[in-house]
């Protein structure tokens, strides 16, 4: 006999959703000047609430707003006081760490499990370790009297929405820099509550101003010739779109892009923990995750052994309503993320890999896609190529360590890499042959605001996090 778990939705009575939202913008919220648009719940299809649109005026605005506040306030007031804000954000985060997890999951679709014990606490932890180094700057090992750049332009991706406005906006804040953020499309609603919290943290106008619109308002911020610096985290063809935009320019650039990681499996490493890792590396928050261990690299031994245990775990996971606290996979974040989704996973079939899923009911209304594996995928298919984005694996196989390598490196991004073995001498010397930012030994998917992040190749580049995250924000040189 097998028990069901009843339902435990998460109450949705602790957000107040405003019906029309307007830009934030010098410390008030502002209407914006462009055709406003609707923001869904990709659950249920239904509309949460209207956008405002920033346009080229309300850019302009922003980046004055926030020039003013670097030269007037943020950039002359001392480490320790900056650091006093940031630590009160961090606070406001926390206290309302649950208003903002049923609002993350209604406006991206991930379940509240990982909003509630991920995306939130992580955000929080940001701010509170940037805090701390807000009057340490000095001793970051960037030279006596490091100086923030001016005004950054930040532009983030729909998969995580709060916690990469934090990963963006705590360090340049911490180091005196003032911030121009426009938050994707589908995902505005956290930001823009976030705006609130600086304005219940006191927090100076002008240091953070957030902007909502589509890309041509990301475009516009980016080339807007105030702007210092941008750091962008999203998908490489934008990456690559920015980098062209800047050049020439005096901007300083950070990019954080796509990925196709190598989850690695030698014969020696424990079983079960990996399945585990396994699932979490590319069924977490849908697989809409850069760093997701997408390719499944499993020593040809155990691979047969390995991938039933995979296919056994799999049939536990529950895809359904966001809300519910039992839920493991949600909705995917848009129609053109799941179309794009489908189009890849359509390819592996036709080239010839073997598509499996668990039995599982798709909600009728909404976006969803199945967790799903792939085996005899080789090295040309797509979709062991291509980032797809989605909650899909593909298997690959090796007989030794320099194949696993060969074929872990066979790849033009370099974002991250897991690797499973009971060794500790294999993982150190797979991890300095693995061209990946991020290498994960015996885990996968593990964040900390002390850690620093990035990638190598189009993956692109820069850190954010730790102490190597802080320089990019900060230069030696005078600014002013
Ligand atoms: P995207 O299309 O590149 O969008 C990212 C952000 O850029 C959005 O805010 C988007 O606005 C904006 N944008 C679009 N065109 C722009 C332009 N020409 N100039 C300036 N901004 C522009 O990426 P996505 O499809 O939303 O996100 C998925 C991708 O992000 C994946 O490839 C994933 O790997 C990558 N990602 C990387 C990391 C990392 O840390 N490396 C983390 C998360 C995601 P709209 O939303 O309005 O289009
Ligand atoms: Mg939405």
């Amino acid at each position: 006999m097998t028990f069901q778990y009843a339902p435990a939705p998460e109450s949705t009575a602790i957000v107040n959703i405003n019906s029309s939202n307007d830009l934030f913008i010098n410390g008030e919220f502002t209407p914006g000047h462009g055709n406003p648009f609707k923001t869904i719940n990709p659950a249920t299809e239904e509309v949460l609430a209207e956008i405002a649109h920033a346009n080229e005026e309300d850019v302009n605005s922003a980046v004055m707003a926030a020039r003013k506040a670097y030269d007037k306030t943020w950039s002359k007031m001392s480490g320790r006081d900056r650091g006093k804000y940031l630590f009160r954000i961090a606070r406001l985060i926390q206290e309302r760490s649950r208003e903002l997890a049923v609002l993350e999951t209604l406006d991206n679709g991930k379940p509240i499990r990982e909003s509630r014990d991920v995306d939130i606490p992580i955000a929080a932890a940001h701010f509170f370790y940037h805090a701390g180094w807000a009057d340490k700057l000095e001793f970051a090992g960037y030279g006596d009297n490091p100086r923030p750049l001016g005004v950054v332009a930040q532009v983030i991706p729909w998969n995580f929405p709060l916690l990469m406005l934090a990963w963006k906006i705590a360090p340049a804040l911490a180091t005196g820099n003032t911030v121009v953020l426009k938050p994707a499309e589908t995902t505005s609603l956290t930001a823009l509550l976030f705006a609130e919290i600086c304005q219940q943290a006191d927090l100076p106008p002008g240091v953070v101003n957030i902007i909502t619109g589509a890309g041509e308002t990301g475009r516009m911020l980016v080339e807007h010739p105030d702007v210092n610096k941008v750091a962008f985290t999203g998908s490489t063809a934008v990456g690559q779109a920015i980098q062209r935009q800047i050049a020439g320019t005096h901007k300083r650039l950070t990019l954080e892009l796509g990925g196709k990681a190598a989850n690695i499996v030698f014969d020696d490493a424990p079983i079960d923990q990996a399945v585990e890792g396994i699932v979490n590396g590319i069924f977490f928050n849908q697989g809409h995750v850069c760093c997701a261990g997408s390719r499944l690299l499993l020593q040809e031994s155990i691979a047969e052994q390995t991938i039933d245990s995979l296919k056994r775990r799999l049939v536990t996971l529950r895809l359904g309503d966001p809300l519910d606290k039992n839920t493991d996979i949600g909705a995917i974040n848009s129609r053109e993320q799941l179309d794009r989704i489908i189009d890849l996973t359509k390819s592996g079939e036709d080239e010839g890999a073997q598509r499996w899923s668990p039995d599982c009911v798709i909600p009728q209304k909404g976006f969803w896609f199945a967790p799903t594996v792939f085996t005899n995928v080789t090295q040309a298919h797509r979709i062991a190529r291509e980032e797809i984005f989605g909650p899909v694996l593909s298997v690959l196989t090796f007989r030794t360590p320099d194949e696993a390598i060969e074929k872990a490196n066979n790849t033009a991004y370099g974002l991250s890499a897991g690797i499973w073995t009971e060794k500790g001498s294999r993982i150190l010397a797979m991890a300095n042959k693995v061209r990946a930012g991020v290498v994960w030994a015996n885990t996968f998917n593990r964040f900390d605001p002390t850690s620093p992040f990035g990638g190598y190749k189009e993956s692109g580049f820069g850190r954010e996090g730790g102490v190597q995250g802080l320089g990019a924000y900060l230069t030696s040189e005078e600014t002013s």
